[in-house]
């Protein structure tokens, strides 16, 4: 059935081929904002994941025997026709996901980059050669694809996550399974109907959609699969990991961030709170990298908490759909009671709250909105210094020195983002080089591009993703000996 999952009603792509579940099951998708049914997609069992598992190991050897040009041009392509279908493609990720129009636009430009990007990087796949100990021998390095690739993605980006896994795997000649975020799956079918479009030939891409515990048992235990690249929660990483040594599975893992935001005093105030609202408010506050703990110099905080609260007050809340609107929905009423409870203990803990914190009710939203909110006078006993908080509240926690700011930095299991902002040059240096975190934003807010690695350090995950380190997550190395006299 060629192209036969248009609308909002999806169906599955395994081998070049749109289909249902074998148990013909399906499920809705719902409307986070509204709570209405926006579509439906097909929940695999085993049984399909296996099947996509087999289309994608007999593309494997074909596509990976391309030349590189030949595989950067169909990725090309899908940058190409990506960008063209921005709009529709942004319109279902609101309906399905909450977040503001805009902001939907904006992440399915940021996807594109990455089919461009490795359609470039494709054809950089270098090797070496090294000075052998003996006269009569060569010795060779060359870098080949690890095989076919499960990839398992989160609906807070339900695109820009799928491409950041996809155009590196496919760059470096892999073939791929891909499972989205059980919320999301439509941006995905959307999605893959552009690969479908750009010229993949069949199995070289495919979808599934169903539970993650299914398909993650089944990338798991398939000895056909070589790697499982995965973006998620630290929990259900770790998991995975535990999982993957039973065959010594590759693994790579973008798992959770509690990022600090640190603001010093000579850093520029108003640009520093605009900084801190785009890194803090962007989806809802629903991002791995997003500002968790915002740390003020002391003799600043005053200011900074009203001038922050200030512009807080003005953020406009609704439907993601209505023009204008800065805060979609959260993702679920569970997210909501989270954020809740977070509120509710660091305001029994002596926090003060300047803006916000409350539910954001109104009619015709049937979603789970919360008011942007900021709380002052935070510290280390509050649980939202330490637990991930997937929602729009920002917590500000004064510090006086360098060293003591640096130390609460780092006191935690978390590694992704950090931020610094401030004007003297040797404290960016001095600050940046000591944050025990895979990325540092120094006066930038928003650090992720297409030709960078983004990763954590400890809990936040393991290996890169992005630039050309992002490549060598889909390569193997391999050491060719060579005699000269055989
Ligand atoms: P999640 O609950 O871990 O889910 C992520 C994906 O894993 C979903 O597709 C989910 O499928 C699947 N999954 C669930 N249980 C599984 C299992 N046992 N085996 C295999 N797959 C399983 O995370 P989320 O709530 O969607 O996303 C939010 C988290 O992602 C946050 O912690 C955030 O920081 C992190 N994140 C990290 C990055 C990064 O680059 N480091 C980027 C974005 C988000 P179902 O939907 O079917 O449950």
């Amino acid at each position: 059935m060629k192209g036969a999952n248009a609308g909002m009603n999806g169906l599955m792509y395994i081998g070049g081929e749109w289909r249902e579940a074998i148990s013909g099951q399906r499920r809705e998708v719902r409307n986070p904002a509204t709570g209405e049914t926006v579509g439906s997609v097909p929940v695999c069992g085993r049984e399909d994941v296996a099947a996509a598992i087999d289309a994608a190991h007999a593309a494997f050897r074909p596509w990976a025997d391309l030349t590189a040009q030949e595989r950067s041009e169909p990725l090309r392509r899908a940058f190409e026709i990506l960008v063209e279908r921005k709009d529709e493609i942004a319109r279902i990720m609101t309906l399905e996901q909450g977040k503001p129009l805009a902001e939907a636009k904006a992440e399915v430009l940021f996807a594109a980059e990455f089919l461009r990007w490795y359609s470039e990087e494709a054809k950089r796949v270098y090797g070496e050669t090294i000075p052998a100990s003996a006269p009569h021998k060569r010795i060779l390095v060359i870098r080949q694809p690890v095989g076919v690739v499960g990839a398992i993605t989160p609906w807070n980006f339900p695109v820009s996550m799928l491409t950041r896994k996809i155009a590196p795997a496919l760059a470096a000649g892999c073939t791929v399974v891909l499972k989205p975020a059980d919320y999301t799956p439509l941006s995905a079918v959307a999605l893959f109907r552009v690969l479908e479009d750009a010229g993949f030939p069949p199995g070289v891409v495919n979808l599934v959609t169903g539970k993650g515990s299914v398909v993650g048992a089944e990338f798991l235990e398939n000895p056909k699969l070589g790697k499982i690249t995965f973006t998620g929660s630290t929990e259900v990483g770790k998991q995975l990991i535990e999982g993957s040594a039973k065959y010594v599975k590759r693994i790579s893992m973008e798992l959770g961030g509690h990022a600090p935001f640190i603001v010093f005093e000579d850093a520029d105030l108003e640009q520093t709170v605009d900084a801190c609202i785009a890194s803090k408010f962007r989806n809802a506050g629903q991002t791995c990298i997003c500002a968790n703990r915002i740390y003020v110099q002391d003799t600043i905080m005053d200011r900074f908490a009203a001038m922050l609260a200030g512009k807080v007050k003005a953020l406009k809340v609704g439907n993601g759909m209505e023009p204008g609107v800065d805060i979609g929905p959260l993702i679920d009423w569970e997210a909501l009671e989270k954020v809740e409870q977070q509120v509710q203990d660091a305001l029994s803990k002596g926090a003060k709250l300047e803006a916000g914190g409350r539910r954001y009710v109104r009619e015709g939203l049937n979603g789970a909105f919360y008011e942007p909110t900021v709380l002052s006078h935070v510290d280390e006993s509050m649980d939202i210094c330490s637990v991930e908080t997937f929602g729009p509240v920002a917590p500000l926690i004064a510090f006086r020195t360098e060293e003591e700011v640096i130390a609460k930095a780092n006191a935690t299991e978390y590694g992704l983002a950090s931020y610094v902002f401030t004007r003297d040059l040797g404290r960016a240096f001095r600050v940046s080089e000591r944050l025990e975190y895979g990325i540092v934003g120094v006066n930038d807010p928003l650090p992720s591009v297409a030709q960078a690695p983004f990763g954590g350090w400890k809990e936040s995950g393991l290996g890169r993703e992005g630039g050309r380190h992002g490549l060598e997550a889909f390569l193997e190395i391999k050491y060719i000996s060579l005699g000269l006299n055989g």
